[in-house]
This record gives structure tokens, C-alpha cells and sequence, in this order.
């Protein structure tokens, strides 16, 4: 089983290095604040299942301004910056859940590294990202250079930080003194954390300058977030009398088979918007298995993904779905078909299209054994 994944995003601080008088979280990076790409970055990932955001106490008029799809919470800091961890901490009750503990001033942090991150934790217990330095270092003082050091082995520390819940927090609990960050507290407790790669665009906004570079690209990550999803579907002919198509019923001499209502045209497309999302296929969401989902309407799969989409920020624009059979004809059911669809996607019906072919006869759409369905759908983060 999946575990639940807390991403416990530290906003309690006050950025004194940034400048300007409000705390840098709550300052606009471009089009958004720099939380509201932060939080955003953990709503739409997929691994991700709840957002806890430690605000500073007197930030927490603030907390109703911040939206997500996924549940939200806002807990109230401490004086410092382990202590707004521990408050979080105890927010979370599975001790087998993994936490991530990122800072809110890390806006650029992508799906991938998340997804790395929780796959170590998952395998290890406690994984985090870091680069390798690459520069030379050096030791100086007065302006001058005093020495060098070797970069072997020193890694540039990033977050988040991940861990099971029930061990980070015992680690807090007998941590003493201040700590960078958790894994320095993680490792005072005995755990052993792993490095996984981190991201050079994960930088940590700390100075005026880096609000520039990093709106620019968080601007242009986001305009160029479009989609493409396709999906595959068939089902056999058995005995009937009628098939449903796109969420239409056609009658015919024989039906198709499934375990749900058959309605292949309709997997293909929530196939399809699964496939876009990079979030697992229609067995994955709605097990065969099941017994919940025997001769269910295949409009309780499409509505899923289609509320999938728009709670990780999707738009949806467009859908085009190809049904391959001899018979039954379709062209007398498409317009249907296409209103049908267009209602439950809530499309335009010009940004929907339901089509058919025959495949000449061959193969086993030729012979009649049953009907395939390809789709293609668009979506554009929102
Ligand atoms: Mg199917």
C-alpha cells in the first residue's frame, strides 16, 4: 500500500537577507506569491497527499489566502526554525507516513525530484537532495585568499527532506541546540539519510536578485506546462443487444463485454487524461478486481479524471476519440456521442471530436470480435 505523504512546507521565517519589508514567502514572484508556487509544486504532485504550511504566528490572519486541491492545513511556528518543524510534526498521527520538509523559499522544486525523494524514503527511511560541489573552495580572510580546501565528497544540501513521520519526530523530540536542518537533526539521532540527486533550479531564494531569475523561471516552467495524454481501450463482443459508445447506447445485434459497463471509447479517453497527468491508467484508479465497479457506468471513471485534472491545475482543451469497428455505424450516433462527452469533460463541443473507422475488414475489428478506441486529449495547466 501507498503510505500518505505529508509535505510540511517551513513558511515561519522572516528573510531578513532578501530585503524589503514583507517575509519573502509572501512576496509576488511574477504572476503568484513565492508560497503560492511552492504549494502549488506539492498540489499537484503526485505522490503527494496532504500540505501542512508552518506559518509565523503572526502570519496566520494570512493561512485563508493559500488554495490547494489536496487537503490543506496551517500550523503556527516556534522561535526557530526546528521548532516550526516539531509543531508540524505533531500535526501528523501515522508514524509511518512519509514527511517532506521543504522550504517555502525552494518555489522551483519539481515533480521528478519530489517523486525521487519519496521513492528513497520509501526504500531507506530517510533520503534528501543534494548536489556535488563543483567549485574550488577556498578559505580567506581580509580579502585574501588563506588556503584551499578540497571539494571531495561536499555536497550543497537541498530539501525536501524526507522521512517516516514517527522517526523524524523522535529525533526532534531529543534534539538539542539549533540545528541547518533536519537532516542534521536526523542524523544526531542515529538515522542514516540518503542522498538522492538534487536540482540545480531548486536554489533557495535568499537575495534580491534571485526573486528576478526565479520568477523567470517559474514563468516560464508554467506557460509551457501543455499535455498531451493518449489512450488505448477494447473490449470483445458477447451476446446483447445493444453497446454503449462514448456514453451512448447503441443497439446492435451483440454487446461488449467488461467487467464495467464496456464503454470502450470512454476508457480511452479517461486513459488518455490519466496518461497526461502521468498519474497510472483506469485499472490502476478503478481495480478489475473491485467487485464495487461490476456493470458500473463508465461515467464514474471519466468524472474522476476529469476532477483529477482540475485538482492538479489542468485544463482540459480538447479530446479526439477514434472508434474502430465494422458495426455497428456510428455516423448516425455522433453528434451524441461528441454532446455527451463535451457535457461530462465540460468542453465546448468544438474542442471535441468522436470519429470511427472501419479497419477494411482485417484483423479482429475486421472479423467483428470486438471494437477498439484511441483518444487524445490536451490539457494546459490552468
Ligand atoms: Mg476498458
Amino acid at each position: 500500500m501507498t503510505p500518505n505523504v505529508t509535505a510540511i512546507l517551513v513558511a515561519a521565517g522572516r528573510g531578513a537577507r532578501a530585503g524589503g519589508g514583507l517575509a519573502k514567502q509572501w512576496r509576488p514572484l511574477g504572476a503568484r506569491r513565492m508560497i503560492d508556487w511552492t504549494l502549488a509544486a506539492f498540489d499537484r504532485a503526485a505522490d503527494v497527499t496532504e500540505v501542512l504550511v508552518v506559518l509565523h504566528p503572526d502570519d496566520m490572519a494570512l493561512a485563508g489566502t493559500l488554495q490547494a486541491g489536496k487537503p490543506l492545513r496551517c500550523v503556527a511556528g516556534g522561535a526557530e526554525r526546528s521548532a516550526s518543524v516539531a509543531n508540524a510534526l505533531a500535526q501528523v498521527t501515522d508514524p509511518e507516513a512519509i514527511v517532506l520538509i521543504h522550504d517555502a523559499a525552494r518555489p522551483l522544486v519539481s515533480d521528478a525530484l519530489i517523486a525521487r525523494v519519496v521513492a528513497e524514503v520509501s526504500r531507506t527511511g530517510a533520503a534528501a537532495p543534494a548536489l556535488p560541489v563543483v567549485d574550488a573552495l577556498w578559505t580567506g580572510a581580509e580579502d585574501r585568499v588563506t588556503g584551499t580546501r578540497s571539494r571531495e565528497g561536499l555536497f550543497r544540501a537541498q530539501t525536501p527532506q524526507g522521512f517516516r513521520a514517527g522517526a523524524i519526530r523522535a529525533a526532534h523530540e531529543n534534539a538539542t541546540g539549533s540545528a541547518a536542518d533536519d537532516v542534521e537533526i536526523a542524523r544526531a539521532a542515529g538515522l542514516p539519510v540518503a542522498i538522492v540527486p538534487g536540482e540545480e533550479q531548486n536554489f533557495k531564494i535568499t537575495y534580491p536578485q534571485d526573486f528576478a531569475r526565479a520568477a523567470a523561471l517559474l514563468e516560464e516552467a508554467d506557460a509551457m506546462d501543455i499535455r498531451t495524454g493518449n489512450g488505448y481501450d477494447v473490449h470483445r463482443f458477447g451476446p446483447g443487444d445493444a453497446v454503449i459508445l462514448c456514453g451512448v447506447e447503441v443497439p446492435h445485434d451483440r454487446a461488449l463485454m467488461g467487467h464495467s459497463d464496456a464503454d470502450v471509447g470512454m476508457h480511452a479517453v479517461t486513459d488518455a487524461i490519466y496518461g497526461a497527468l502521468g498519474d497510472g491508467d483506469i485499472g490502476q484508479h478503478f481495480p478489475p478486481s473491485d467487485p464495487q465497479w461490476k456493470g458500473a457506468a463508465s461515467e464514474i471513471f471519466l468524472r474522476h479524471a476529469v476532477g483529477l485534472a482540475a485538482e492538479r491545475g489542468y485544463e482540459i482543451t480538447h479530446m479526439d476519440c477514434t472508434l474502430v469497428c465494422e458495426r455497428p455505424k456510428i455516423g448516425p450516433y455522433h453528434a451524441v456521442m461528441k454532446s455527451k462527452m463535451a457535457e461530462l469533460m465540460g468542453l465546448r463541443p468544438d474542442h471535441v471530436s468522436v470519429k470511427a473507422t472501419t479497419s477494411e475488414r482485417l484483423g479482429f475489428t475486421g472479423r467483428e470480435e470486438g471494437i477498439a478506441a484511441l483518444a487524445t486529449v490536451t490539457l494546459v495547466r490552468s
